[in-house]
Formats: structure tokens, C-alpha cells, sequence
């Protein structure tokens, strides 16, 4: 069974305040304490429900995963689980119900317990540019979802007619059984667990309640999202059945690679290729940014592989609003397809180079080091 929303359980707003959380707490557990209701397993189930709703909410940052992602970002941490807690007789029943199951044609686990169910959450994948993930955007999805059919309302029943109690099960939704010693609860056969049935359906759902239905959302993906990121879009999913509530939906967010830039948190990365006289002398060269062209200063004497950091010129932090930078990597390019004037020239320069090392510290150092290199393995 679907858990419940933990703000639902407590009966508090999703902005509830800590104070709030905790008179509500209190309530609850002195309504439902197992003390108070002996023997009564379903107090003891909304106790257990209501003291685990608290516990994650109480801790604010189990709260903000929680109020983002729901259920799926805390699995585990409320350390109950689907089942409520306890010795319960419908747990181990859930074990065997692959048993009894088939012979009742019963769905396995439903135990009557609840007739109403939230609907399943979804997921849309959704694929994005750098551009619009950095500055944020606005999409329209659709998506495939169940709905209440508009004819019947959710009910299943026909137009004029509603569902009638079941008789096998006194709309109870549970049946017992002898089995050997034991008395077994099982899900009533006739309804399904449901407690009633219905005898005339709808014709535009037959009897489901629900519909297939393509619903179209217009989303908005705030400024800074990256890869991995989820958007909880709270109701948006399933139709639940019976007033259960609709599931939520995520929305998982993927960038498409650039051309250009690479995205590390908030700092992005590129390359720049610079002439080598600019290397040299020193210079400025337009790089493009996702807001338009900006200046590179390159300083004289700049190598090829350097990084040069353009501050401010990253991305912006969903998170913390703070701005990251731009790294740029300079790459030296070596100039090609040159005349025969050119090459002259070249040969020339490449004359003055030699005359003093100190125009060329790296082969400078190299040189040396191969030297080291030969004379130790002498
Ligand atoms: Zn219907
Ligand atoms: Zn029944």
C-alpha cells in the first residue's frame, strides 16, 4: 500500500512550524497510545504512522529531502516501512499470500485494511539544453496518467446507480477462513477487499473508476537545475482510488552536452585557441558566454594549457544563489598552410629565438633534464 503523506498523517500544512509539528505530535499520540486503545490494532497503527511522520519531520533536514523529494528521497530513514510497525497479522499474512491468494482470486496484500488507495507517482524524463537549464525555463509535458472518470465520478458505477454493499463480505472487504487451528482473514473474493461491488458499471470506464488520459502540464524549471535533479510536483500523478488521494510527480532532470561548455557544479569549463603571437605578447580574445561574448585578457607570455578563470561567469546556484566561475584553457595553435613568405619569416625568427635560451625556458628545461637522464644511466 502507498504510505501517506507525512504533512496528511499529521494533519498540518506543509509550512507547519516546528511547534506545530509537535502539538500535532501530541495529539495524535495521546489520542492513539497504545495504552490507551489495547488491543486495537489500527490505533496502534496510526500511532506508529503519526510518531514516524514526526520523527522525519522534526529533523529539518530530513525535512527539506522530504519536502522535495517525498517518500522516495527518505526511504528507509522512517525505518517502518509499508507495514506499520509491530506484530501484525496481516504482515505475515503477506507473506503466504501467494498461497491463498490464487484460490480466492483475491489481490494479494489489499487485507481490506484500507479501501481507499494513492495513486503510483510518476516520472517524466526531461531532457534540456545548458542554456535553458542555466537560466531556467518553462516547458509544457504531457503524460500519460490515470484519472477519475468524469462520468461516474471515480465511483465505477453507472450514471444513476452507485455500488452496492457486498454481500459476501458485509462490505467488510475481508472474509475468514478455517484453515487447520487457524482463522485467516483473507480479501473478500467477491469484492476484491473493496466492501462493495458494482453491479451496473460505467460504460466509459468499466466499473475502474479510473481512465487513461494524457494530461498536459506546463512546468517550471527554475534557474541553475542540473543533471540529476528532481522536480516534486505534488498531485500530479496517478488518480488514487476512492478518495486515496493522487500520487506526485517527479520530473528528472538531464542536460544534453554543449558544444562548447562543460558543466562542474557551478563553474564551467572550456577551451580557447589563441594564436601564438597572442601567447606571446599578450592580448585579449572574445570567448563566448551564455550571456553573450566577453573579453579574455591573455597575459604575455602565456603557455598553452593554461587556465585563465573569468569570475562570475558560471553558473548561478539553485541552492545558494551564488554565481560560479568560467575556466578557460587556453590552447596554442599552431599556424598552418603558411606561404612561402611566411615560413621564411619563420626561419628567420626562429635564428633570433636561439641566440639566447632565455626565450625558451621549458626546452630549456627539458634539454637539460634529458641530459641528467643519460648521464645517470651511464
Ligand atoms: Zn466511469
Ligand atoms: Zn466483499
Amino acid at each position: 500500500m502507498a504510505k501517506r503523506d507525512y504533512y496528511e498523517i499529521l494533519g498540518v500544512s506543509r509550512n507547519a512550524s516546528q511547534d506545530e509539528l509537535k502539538k500535532a505530535y501530541r495529539k495524535l499520540a495521546m489520542k492513539y497510545h497504545p495504552d490507551r486503545n489495547q488491543d486495537d490494532k489500527k490505533a496502534e497503527e496510526h500511532f506508529k504512522e503519526a510518531k514516524e511522520a514526526y520523527e522525519l519531520l522534526a529533523d529539518s533536514s530530513k525535512r527539506a529531502t522530504y519536502d522535495q523529494f517525498g517518500h522516495a528521497g527518505v526511504e528507509g530513514a522512517g525505518g517502518f516501512g509499508g507495514g506499520a510497525g509491530g506484530f501484525n497479522f496481516n504482515d505475515v499474512f503477506s507473506d503466504i499470500g501467494d498461497l491463498f491468494g490464487d484460490m480466492f482470486g483475491g489481490r494479494r496484500g489489499s487485507g481490506g485494511r484500507s479501501h481507499a488507495q494513492r495513486g503510483a507517482d510518476l516520472r517524466y524524463n526531461l531532457e534540456l539544453s545548458l542554456g535553458r537549464a542555466i537560466h531556467g525555463t518553462s516547458v509544457e509535458i504531457r503524460i500519460p496518467t490515470l484519472a477519475d472518470c468524469e462520468e461516474c465520478n471515480g465511483s465505477g458505477a453507472r450514471k444513476g446507480s452507485s455500488p452496492i454493499t457486498c454481500t459476501t463480505c458485509n462490505g467488510m472487504g475481508q472474509v475468514r477462513m478455517q484453515q487447520g487451528f487457524f482463522t485467516i482473514q483473507q480479501a473478500c473474493p467477491t469484492c476484491h477487499g473493496e466492501g462493495k461491488v458494482i453491479s451496473n458499471p460505467c460504460k466509459k470506464c468499466h466499473g475502474h473508476g479510473r481512465v487513461q488520459h494524457t494530461k498536459t502540464l506546463s512546468v517550471k524549471i527554475p534557474a541553475g537545475v542540473d543533471e540529476g535533479d528532481r522536480i516534486r510536483l505534488v498531485g500530479e500523478g496517478e488518480a488514487g482510488t476512492q478518495g486515496g488521494g493522487a500520487g506526485d510527480l517527479y520530473v528528472q532532470v538531464s542536460i544534453k552536452e554543449h558544444s562548447i561548455f562543460k558543466r562542474e557544479g557551478n563553474h564551467l569549463h572550456c577551451q580557447v585557441p589563441i594564436g601564438f603571437v597572442t601567447a606571446a605578447l599578450g592580448g585579449e580574445v572574445e570567448v563566448p558566454t551564455l550571456d553573450g561574448q566577453v573579453n579574455l585578457h591573455v597575459p604575455a607570455e602565456t603557455q598553452s594549457g593554461k587556465v585563465l578563470r573569468l569570475r562570475g561567469k558560471g553558473v548561478k546556484s539553485l541552492r545558494n544563489g551564488l554565481t560560479g566561475d568560467l575556466f578557460c584553457q587556453v590552447m596554442v595553435e599552431t599556424p598552418i598552410n603558411l606561404t612561402t613568405k611566411q615560413k621564411e619569416m619563420l626561419r628567420e625568427f626562429d635564428v633570433t629565438l636561439k641566440t639566447k635560451p632565455e626565450h625558451t625556458p621549458q626546452s630549456r628545461s627539458w634539454f637539460a633534464n634529458v641530459k641528467k637522464f643519460f648521464e645517470s644511466s651511464k
